[in-house]
This record gives structure tokens, C-alpha cells and sequence, in this order.
């Protein structure tokens, strides 16, 4: 099938990414990289043997689908995490191939040492408590019953973890918040601790809470943006940086989104590109046509915003982002010619377009368009 666009990936930005995440962790404390999001993007089935090819053993998912593919691919001795959505089936699936499930209502636990009992195998859980992001885990109530039914049931699971997940640790307004959640996090680990269940691992930090909050890494770290080269927020990679010499970024994005000029022609001034009169051409220009729209994840707010690269040159999007194309304005870009190589994000010489400055909006946005890039579109490893 012919594809509109085409991902690279760097496997020494990751190198030097894992680099940096260990460093931060240190020794001793186990690293579960986050995948979910179709690995923010970057591609699963691309991804995993990247990761483990750098010696990462451990990966966690949001749901059984996509722990379904990094099983698929993995060598067998690395590990896998589901932290959110398994249905009943899938919860069977995973307990049988020892996959860890964070259980976080009476319904999913009772399900799982059900399905052990029958097949055999222990399921291997991690207990959420509820601290206040108000999402997914056991509240202090419902923490009784919980603990209850694990004692009655002790040989049919391995208690992997009690965790948590912060709320928005990666902003400064987030810090009252966030340090209630640690408070809330410790008594309700004293109360099962108290009941003489041990857990394996105790987690809670994400990128954000890694960065901000380490005295929280505990035994085990979840990080996702961070190894894809991004910080969690400006704020984050601000604090990071306060008194050092050179302020340089340690982290490097892999990620590369390309495509090709479809087609190369001329507008007159006063000429209205696209849709409506969004863009009314100031000069006469040369324009190029991009097959790349906001059906493969090309954001339409960045109508007349984005940016690209082409043969060394920045150029901008003209007028509205359509479903399957753009418009850019390839008048300063030398010898422009159809074919050529677009790059939407990434470098192209030394300059770079990055997924933030897509926009003037918040980080959060990296996130956002990282995990919208089509799962289809090839994916290769440089
Ligand atoms: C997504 C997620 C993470 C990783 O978050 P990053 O900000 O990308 O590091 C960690 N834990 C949970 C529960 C998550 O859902």
C-alpha cells in the first residue's frame, strides 16, 4: 500500500535518553517504560525490540490490546504491565501468560482470583490505591474488603505492587495536590502493610513525578514521555535545567514524521489558497502540496501556523490543514521540486521542527500529537 508519510526512529536518541532515566534513577530501583499510545506513536512493534535491545525488560500499557502486541514481539523474558482497561476474556488471557494487571475494584479482583483458581496460574497484581486523582483505585473504604479478600485467597496471587498515579505532577500549581496524594499514598501502604501483605514494588512516579518528586521513585519509576526525548512540561525541563552550565537538553527526540512534495505550482497575489479566504497569497508564490492532513494526525489548529522543513529551508503551512493535505509555501526553499523530502517533525540539517512548537500551547500538546500519528504509516529504525 502506498503510504502519505513515513516515521523514523533514532536508536541512539535512545540511547541517550535511557541514559539520562538511569542516571536520575540510579540502582537498584526497577524502570517500567511505558508504551501505551501505540508507544506514544513511535509504533509498538518497532519500539519494543528498540527498548530491549538497550536493556529495557519491563513495559506497561494501558490495555489488554495493546499488551496483546508488545507480547507479540517481546523476547520472553521481558515483562509486561497493564495498568488500565482489561475486560474479562483479556483478564484471563494476561493472568495465563503472567502478564501484571493493576486491580483497583472489588469486581476486577475477584474476577482475577477466580480465573486463577481455575487455570492454575497466580495472578500476578498490583493494588491502585486511590490518593486523590480520582480516576482509578481502591479508596480507604473499599481498601478493607480488598485486603480481606487477599488474605482468604493468599496462594491464588503474587501482590507485584501498590501504586498510584499523581495528578499533573508535572506543573507547579499541581504541588499542594500532589503532596496530599503522598500522604494519602503512605498511610493507605501502611494499612495494607499492617494487614501482613507485602508487596514486591511500591510506584507511583510517572516522567513528572520522577523529575520532581524523587524522594516517590520507591522501587519502580513509570516512564513515558521521557524516553521519547520530550519533557512532561516546559516547567519541568526549566526546573531541571536552573544553574546548569550549559543549559543543554540531555534528552533527544527519535521521533521523525516525513513525507514528500505531491505536487508544485504556482499562486498569483491576491490569489485565496484553499478552503474559504483564510490565506490570501501577499506575493506570488510558490506553492507545494503535502498529502498529510488532520486525518494522519496533522493537528488542524495549526492551520496557517505550522511550520516543515524542506531542503534545509523552514517553511509555512498556507491556509487550512485539509483532511489528506496541506499547502506550504516553498518560495525561499532552493530548487524545490516535486518529491522532495517534507519534514514535519524532526531535523532537517540543523533545523529542527518539534512536536511543542507545533504550537504556543502547553506540552501537553506533545503528548497529544505523538499518540494521533496514524498507527499505519511505516515506522523505520536509523
Ligand atoms: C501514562 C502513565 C505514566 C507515564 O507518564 P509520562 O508522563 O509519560 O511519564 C505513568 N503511569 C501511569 C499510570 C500512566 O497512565
Amino acid at each position: 500500500m502506498f503510504e502519505t508519510s513515513f516515521i523514523e526512529l533514532d536508536k541512539n536518541a535512545l540511547k541517550a535518553n535511557l541514559g539520562f532515566i538511569r542516571i536520575h534513577i540510579g540502582e537498584g530501583r526497577k524502570l517500567t517504560c511505558v508504551v501505551k499510545g501505540n508507544a506514544y506513536g513511535h509504533g509498538i512493534e518497532k519500539y519494543i525490540p528498540l527498548a530491549e535491545a538497550e536493556g529495557v525488560d519491563h513495559f506497561s500499557v494501558y490495555s489488554t490490546d495493546e499488551a496483546e502486541r508488545v507480547f507479540k514481539v517481546k523476547k520472553p523474558t521481558t515483562e509486561i504491565m497493564i495498568m488500565g482497561s482489561v475486560d474479562n476474556e483479556g483478564l484471563k488471557w494476561a493472568i495465563e501468560n503472567e502478564i501484571e494487571v493493576w486491580i483497583f475494584e472489588i469486581d476486577r479482583l475477584n474476577e482475577a482470583l477466580n480465573i486463577a483458581k481455575k487455570s492454575g496460574s497466580k495472578a500476578k497484581i498490583h493494588i491502585e490505591l486511590e490518593t486523590g486523582m480520582h480516576r482509578t483505585g481502591f479508596s480507604n473504604g473499599q481498601l478493607n474488603e480488598a485486603i480481606s479478600t487477599l488474605k482468604n485467597n493468599d496462594q491464588y496471587f503474587t501482590l507485584k505492587g501498590l501504586c498510584t498515579h499523581f495528578a499533573g505532577a508535572e506543573s507547579i500549581t499541581n504541588f499542594y495536590r500532589v503532596k496530599e496524594q503522598i500522604k494519602t499514598y503512605k498511610r493507605l501502604v501502611k494499612k495494607v502493610e499492617k494487614s501482613g501483605l507485602v508487596a514486591e514494588r511500591k510506584h507511583a512516579c510517572c516522567s513528572a513525578a520522577a523529575l520532581r518528586f524523587p524522594e516517590m521513585m520507591m522501587d519502580m519509576v513509570r516512564i513515558g514521555i521521557l524516553q521519547y526525548g520530550f519533557w512532561p512540561s516546559v516547567e519541568s525541563f526549566i526546573e531541571y535545567s536552573k544553574g546548569k552550565i550549559p543549559k543543554e537538553d540531555p534528552l533527544k527526540r527519535l521521533i521523525s514524521w516525513k513525507s514528500k512534495l505531491m505536487s508544485v505550482k504556482e499562486v498569483k497575489t491576491g490569489d485565496y489558497v484553499g478552503y474559504g479566504t483564510s490565506y490570501l497569497a501577499q506575493r506570488d508564490t510558490l506553492m507545494g502540496i503535502v498529502p498529510v492532513g488532520y486525518g494522519h494526525g496533522f493537528t488542524r489548529s495549526l492551520s496557517n501556523q505550522g511550520r516543515a522543513l524542506v531542503n534545509g529551508t523552514r517553511v509555512q503551512v498556507m491556509g487550512t490543514v485539509n483532511m489528506n493535505c496541506i499547502a506550504i509555501d516553498i518560495s525561499d526553499v532552493p530548487n524545490a521540486k516535486k518529491g522532495d523530502t517534507v519534514t514535519l517533525i524532526g531535523y532537517d540539517g540543523d533545523l529542527e521542527v518539534s512536536v511543542a512548537s507545533f504550537s504556543e500551547a502547553t506540552n501537553q500538546l506533545n503528548y497529544e500529537l505523538l499518540t494521533r500519528l496514524p498507527m499505519h504509516i511505516p515506522r523505520f529504525v536509523i
